[in-house]
């Protein structure tokens, strides 16, 4: 089948068409970013980002279908973001969405942003349930089992701020631009990340949860003992800063997920595939020290191409084509729903009601 995806729910407004037949082809994936428009703000804001969504979300649509020079009458079906995510972005892209499956019949599907990320795997590498996965990205951090495109169980995770969250504070107290993943390793690559000593929260704790929050403290810390009077720093001082940071994120993600994969073998002997997926598994150290720790356990690593790790409408293309498939449809009348955690647990605290 091929399918239309419709993503809206951050900075990133974004279309594509995908094919699903027995591989996925990526036909199209057209993104357009917004970090012009926060740029003086330092960080995403609401209102203007959904104001851009609103004016771009048609635009890229079309240019997502021109690509492929296919029609909407070509199409099989209609997924959308429908959550969790910034509530006035989420809305332009569901309107947009429903508006096509309005005018054209086709069938639609709401989709969870997260279940977008956790899905790539399959959508790049054709991974089989149940696997292991690191969602990692700028507001989530967990460890899941994927069981089915609409089951997921959360075995550990942050208990307090993401991974990406403390890469764009660190950017942020570092003088580099939003959003900061990027900038941070690129600066960290000339930097001794031993210079300064940054904490690894809950590393002397079993289980597989992790915590960030301390690391922005600690930063800010060790920043202000080396910043001149004017708050300026070095460029190597910088280096080392990131450096640091880093060293530290790398070292709790590899740790965590040692612990993730030895207890996920207990549960599952059989397959044993590690994937990571979200923006921060764009960061090259990270996916490097994942891939190594996996080689040591004899466990096959996945991570899916940079541009499919931080916001695309390719996942979410995919993630409504595994439902579609399953002949899992949505009526007109669902909703865009800013919170709405993966796992079943949580999803069932919440009231998981479309
Ligand atoms: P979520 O998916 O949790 O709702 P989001 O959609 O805003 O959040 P993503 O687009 O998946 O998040 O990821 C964006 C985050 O990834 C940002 O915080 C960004 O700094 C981070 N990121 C992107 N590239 C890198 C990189 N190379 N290294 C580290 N972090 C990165
Ligand atoms: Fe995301």
């Amino acid at each position: 089948i091929t399918i239309l995806g419709i993503e809206s729910s951050c900075d990133d407004t974004a279309a594509a068409i995908v094919r699903v037949g027995s591989e996925a082809t990526v036909l199209s994936s057209v993104v357009k970013g917004q970090n012009d428009l926060h740029a003086d703000f330092g960080g995403v804001v609401p209102e203007i980002a959904a104001r851009a969504h609103a004016e771009r979300v048609d635009l890229c649509v079309e240019a997502a279908l021109a690509e492929t020079g296919l029609a909407l009458t070509d199409l099989d079906g209609i997924a959308v973001t429908s959550g969790p995510g910034l509530i006035g972005g989420v809305l332009s892209g569901v309107m947009c969405a429903k508006g096509i499956a309005a005018a054209t019949g086709l069938p639609i599907v709401g989709v969870n942003h997260l279940a977008g990320h956790a899905l790539t795997p399959r959508l790049t590498d054709n991974v089989t349930f149940p696997y292991l996965m690191l969602l990692v990205s700028g507001g989530h951090c967990q460890f899941l089992i994927a069981e089915g495109p609409d089951r997921f169980r959360r075995i550990g995770g942050t208990i307090d701020d993401a991974p990406g969250e403390a890469f764009d504070k660190t950017a942020r107290l570092l003088g580099l631009p939003q959003p900061g993943g990027p900038h941070v390793e690129k600066s960290a690559a000339n930097g001794d990340p031993k210079r300064f000593k940054l904490p690894r929260p809950l590393l002397d704790r079993p289980g597989c949860d992790m915590s960030f929050s301390g690391l922005k403290t600690a930063l800010l810390r060790a920043r202000d003992a080396v910043v001149d009077e004017k708050g300026g720093l070095t460029v190597q001082d910088r280096a080392d800063l990131a450096a640091a940071f880093q060293a530290s994120v790398t070292d709790i993600l590899v740790e965590k997920t040692r612990r993730a994969l030895l207890e996920y073998r207990e549960l599952n002997p059989v397959n044993s595939v590690f994937a990571i997926a979200g923006g921060v598994a764009a960061n090259g150290p990270i996916r490097a020290a994942l891939m190594d720790l996996c080689a040591k356990l004899e466990t096959e690593f996945t991570a899916p191409p940079m541009a499919l790790c931080t916001d695309n409408a390719a996942m979410i293309a995919y993630a409504g084509a595994e439902r579609l498939m399953n002949g899992d449809v949505d009526d007109m009348t669902f909703k865009a729903r800013p919170r709405w955690p993966l796992d079943d647990r949580a999803a069932a605290m919440l009231g998981s009601g479309k």
